[in-house]
């Protein structure tokens, strides 16, 4: 077994990821990132559209923070959401100092980028930049084990995918930037390898979690003809009073958007999305999406009604794919609201671990306002990186004796060992999206749940029988068995919330009951099994303040 050392290591090359190390270094300690792929590609940030929330103006923060709860369904972290709307502005000026160009907007700012996704070149920037400050990164090296003792972090575990070497690396702090888990599903719009990792080892090593039954669903064209658009929120937006009764049809040929009273305010995901999976679970007919007609609309008219440069872009360009009039449209899991709870360091409940980034819940609640999870990344990786090597200057580097370390390699070393059952991890991973897929619906229920619990107990039981041939497959061993642990545990927290709330959508409790539901749904391992609670939401008592 290799092994490095370092003040602050950094797990995950994303924006969050990224922005600490750059942040970490620049406090002048040693910083070490690792990634499961090449840094800054593979990972959501550079998938994304490049689109920032963010308010200009003081006398508009107020207005951020509060259309930040009402997406939330005031189930955020208030003061987590108070310093995303105070940093927002200087967080996205701070990217013109290494080199990324913006175009500012009213209560936006957008990447100015060569090409799409504009997301591409600020990770690139950001792992360049991180690069020449002295960051050192070893990438295609998979985190697998947190060091982690009496709640403490000391360093991480990593696989080489490439050489099948084992790294074993000490550090005074770590960071977790490891992204999502919409990954867990079979449609998806997040890049391969986004399955939430990092929210297992926080959890595995002592970690809290919080709101993991919030997942945001976006409509996606599912028809194999049309440019692959990763989002389709704002086209509905931009085009809904552009024919009476707006843009999407159901099967039987009816438009439904004013069924759910979404014409007349501006839609919030999670407010589509339940329309559209309404009118497919009760007016669909067994068919599994519903129609974007463009029997009444033309290309130049969609473009007129977009209100941005980009836009106008995109739907040039999507309108060569506009062979059909009636394009299908599903939803497809797209961003993830809860993860590792944080505090205002981005400190963890263990000692030594932060996390920044898609991978932590909190700040989004229970819906995330489009754009602010590339201004949450800025933000919060920032603070995690100054947090994290405030802290390693303060702490000596403690080398783990190996037991903790002997134990997980002996747990990999057993899946290499032959098997007389061979299962490959691919067909774990595929059977969990399944299983995601069809009882983890934005409509759930608790019959619907369990049925999930129970399956994926079955999936679990054939853990033990997977058989791997190379490192790349054994880091997919150990990704499946964290996929189903992770999926139980979302479907844990499903089961709880009995009311139905932004993204979690009961059909056996539709209503959404603020007296007894301002509470968040947390969970950490304890003697080996995971403890739900229930915390109350702070929020009622607190106010935007100016910092
Ligand atoms: C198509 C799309 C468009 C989007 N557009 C926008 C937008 O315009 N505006 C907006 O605000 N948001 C947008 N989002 C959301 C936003 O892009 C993400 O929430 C954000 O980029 C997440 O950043 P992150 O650094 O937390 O995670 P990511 O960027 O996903 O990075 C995670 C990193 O962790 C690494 N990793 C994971 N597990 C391990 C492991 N075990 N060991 C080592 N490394 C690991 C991954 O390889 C990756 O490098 C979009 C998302 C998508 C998918």
């Amino acid at each position: 077994m290799n092994h490095l050392s370092t003040d602050v290591l950094i797990i995950g090359s994303g924006g969050a990821g990224l922005r600490a190390a750059i942040e970490a270094r620049q406090q002048g300690v040693d910083v070490l990132l690792i990634s499961k792929d090449k840094a800054g590609y593979s990972c959501c940030t550079a998938a994304s559209m490049g689109s920032f929330r963010v308010s200009w103006e003081d006398n508009n923060i107020e207005e951020h923070f509060q259309e930040t709860l009402d997406a939330g369904r005031y189930l955020n972290n208030a003061n987590l959401v108070n310093i995303l709307v105070n940093e927002a502005g200087p967080a996205i000026r701070e990217l013109e100092k290494f080199g990324v160009y913006l175009r500012i907007e009213k209560e936006k700012a957008s990447l100015v980028a060569p090409k799409q996704p504009a997301g591409a070149t600020l990770a690139r920037i950001l792992a360049n930049q991180a690069k020449n400050l002295g960051v050192e990164v070893v990438e295609k090296a998979y985190a697998f084990n947190l060091l982690a003792e009496d709640r403490k972090c000391h360093g991480a575990l990593a696989l080489k995918s490439d050489t099948g070497e084992i790294i074993k690396i000490s550090a005074k702090a770590t960071v977790l930037a490891t992204g999502g888990f919409a990954g867990l599903y079979l449609r998806n719009d997040n890049p391969s390898g986004i399955t939430g990792d990092g929210i297992i080892l926080a959890f595995q090593s002592g970690a809290e979690l919080q709101d993991l039954e919030f997942i945001q669903f976006l409509p996606k064209f599912i028809d194999a003809g049309v440019p692959r658009v990763p989002i389709l929120d704002w086209l509905i937006e931009a085009t809904k009073n552009l024919v009476p009764g707006g843009p999407l049809i159901n099967k039987k040929g009816e438009r439904f958007l004013g069924k759910y009273n979404l014409l007349s305010q501006n839609i919030l995901r999670d407010s589509l999305i339940v329309a559209i999976e309404k009118e497919i679970s009760e007016e669909n007919e067994g068919e599994d999406f519903v129609r974007y007609d463009l029997r009444e609309l033309s290309p130049a008219e969609i473009e007129k009604a977009c209100d941005s440069e980009f836009q106008k872009r995109l739907v040039r360009y999507l309108s060569k794919g506009f062979s059909s009039k009636l394009l299908p449209v599903a939803s497809s899991a797209h961003y993830t609201m809860g993860g590792i709870k944080i505090n205002e360091k981005c400190e963890t409940a263990v000692r030594g671990l932060y996390a920044a980034g898609e991978v932590t819940g909190g700040i989004h609640g229970a819906n995330r306002l489009g754009g602010n999870a590339l201004t949450e990344i800025l933000v919060f990786g920032k603070i995690a990186g100054r947090e994290a090597a405030e802290y390693a200057k303060n702490s000596s580097l403690k080398i783990t004796n190996d037991k903790n370390s002997e134990a997980t390699l002996m747990i990999i070393r057993e899946f290499i060992n032959n098997r007389k059952e061979k299962i490959p991890s691919s067909r774990v991973k595929r059977d969990t999206k399944i299983i995601v897929s069809k009882f983890l619906k934005p409509l759930r229920s608790e019959e619907r749940l369990l049925s999930a619990l129970e399956e994926l107990r079955k999936i679990e039981e054939q853990i033990p029988h997977i058989f791997v041939k190379s490192s790349k497959e054994l880091q997919e061993a150990i990704e499946s068995k964290f996929m189903v642990l992770l999926a139980k545990l979302v479907v844990m927290s499903a089961l709880v919330r009995k009311e139905s709330r932004g993204s979690h959508f009961r059909t056996d409790y539709p209503q959404r009951y603020d007296k007894n539901w301002l509470k968040n749904i947390v969970i950490k391992e304890k003697n080996g099994t995971p403890q739900v609670s229930i915390e109350k939401n702070l929020l009622r008592t607190f106010r935007a303040q100016k910092s």
